[in-house]
This record gives C-alpha cells, structure tokens and sequence, in this order.
C-alpha cells in the first residue's frame, strides 16, 4: 500500500473528528477559563458604564469562541429605559448574525439580568447566560424571580452564575457607595 494510502486517510479524518470534538467544546464555551477571560471583558464594560455615570453593568456576546458584541448599560445616555447592557448586545448580535435567533450563543453579563433581559434571552434562544454577581432586587435567574427555570418559558437556557462575582460585585458596590457620598455632599 503507498505511503499515505487508507491508513493515512483514516489517521487524518480521525484527526478531523478530534478537531471537531474540540471545536464543539470551545463553541459550547463550557470552558472556566474562556468563561473568565469573557467576564473579564464585561467586567471592563462595567468600568466604563461607571465612567459614564451609568448604573455599571456590561455583557458580553459570544459564538463559537468568537466576540459578536460588547457594551454596558447606556440608559441614561440614550434616554432609553431599555438599553440595558444585555439588551444593546443582542441587538448588536442579531446585527452581525442577520438573525432574530441568536442560536448557539452565549451571553457574559457582570449582574444578575433582569425580567426584561432574562425574556430578551429567550426571545433570540440564547444557549448559555453566564453571570457574575446576584442582584436580591430586580435578579430574574433566581434572586426575585426564576423566569429562566424549566417549564416557565418555552426555551432552555444553561445558566452559570458566580463568574468573577467578587469583581463583578464590586463595581456596583463601588458606584452606589460613590453616588451616595455625593448625594450627601
Ligand atoms: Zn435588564
């Protein structure tokens, strides 16, 4: 048999299916530290929401390890109550898709989203929320509400929560404390 011949074919479609396999982990994104470095990058859309003045929440919208949108929450700005961090990230990636479903995607966000957020999700079939901190307030994953819970909406979201979540707390911390001091003074 020459050099290369069915041994080598089979030796190079195993190769394949081992990218493959590979390929499939990555864009499933179940990996800790691509979820970390993601978060990181909300976490620095956080930063500049405070910057502005704007509640410090930023998200982040990945598919198949690859960055659709970033941005944070820019509702004072725009004088938008909608524009939440989660919100202009899905607009954006429906953009770049050319689609309303936003299937295999998975959304980084610093906060605990919202009843408005959490329903966007399920609206454009977000495969994966990954958050960092827990919001008692307003959060719709679990604090307040469980919207996102099996049997509640008609599409399943895998949820990973705590990512980042002393750094992700601290911002908002850090923002309410400042704002306080200034209403004071
Ligand atoms: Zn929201």
């Amino acid at each position: 048999m020459p050099k290369g011949g069915f041994a080598g074919r089979r030796l190079r479609r195993n190769g394949a299916g081992w990218a493959r396999i590979l390929a499939l982990f990555t864009s499933m994104g179940s990996n800790r530290e691509q979820d970390e470095a993601f978060m990181g990058i909300a976490l620095e859309e956080a930063h500049a929401a405070a910057r502005e003045g704007e509640v410090p929440v930023g998200a982040v919208l990945v598919k198949d390890g690859l960055m659709l949108a970033r941005d944070h929450n820019r509702s004072i700005a725009l004088k938008d109550p909608t524009a939440h961090a989660e919100i202009l990230v899905l607009r954006k990636g429906g953009e770049v898709l050319r689609n309303y479903r936003l299937v295999g995607t998975v959304l980084y966000v610093t906060a605990e989203p919202c009843p408005m957020c959490a329903a966007a999700m399920v609206h454009g079939r977000v495969a994966r929320l990954v958050f960092g901190t827990l919001e008692p307030k307003l959060g719709a994953v679990e604090s307040r509400f469980r919207l996102l819970d099996q049997g509640v909406m008609n599409h399943r979201i895998v949820v990973e929560k705590e990512v980042r979540e002393e750094e992700c707390a601290e911002v908002l911390k850090a923002f309410f404390a400042s704002r306080r001091r200034k209403e004071r003074t």
